[in-house]
């Protein structure tokens, strides 16, 4: 018998979890705390936005859209024939990969911060690994 359980891991999974909550938890209010503030250039704003969304993918983290509540990647868009910008955000919406825009001018909307997989699909799979365990 192995001298680490499967217990153990699946304690530092949690604790794991439970640091990325606590950092992402600090990121949503800092975002928060942003909202409808102005970036003085689009590449700033490009470059923020980007840098968030490296965050979110290290904390396993996605942002809720604002257009429909999905969770998903975000990006600041500004190209197009009609130079169009606006805060983009990716999703999947009835397996088609889907891009709400929002916002626009570089002006931060209120981003909320959602799990990368919902907690109930967690837990499924959670159980169901358990279940091989035994
Ligand atoms: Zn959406």
């Amino acid at each position: 018998m192995p001298a680490v359980s499967v217990k153990q891991l699946l304690c530092l999974k949690t604790a794991l979890e439970d640091s990325n909550r606590a950092i992402a938890s600090k990121l949503e209010m800092l975002l928060l705390f942003l909202e409808g503030e102005q970036f003085k250039s689009e590449k700033a704003c490009k470059k923020f936005v980007k840098t968030v969304q490296m965050l979110l993918s290290r904390l396993n983290y996605l942002i809720r859209c604002p257009k429909c509540g999905k969770p998903s990647i975000t990006f600041y868009f500004y190209r197009g024939p009609l130079n169009f910008r606006a805060f983009a955000f990716q999703h999947r919406v009835g397996g088609r990969k889907i891009t709400h825009y929002f916002g626009g001018l570089c002006r931060m909307p209120k981003l909320k911060l959602v799990p990368a997989m919902s907690y109930r699909r967690r837990e499924k799979l959670l159980l169901r690994s358990n279940a091989g365990t035994r």
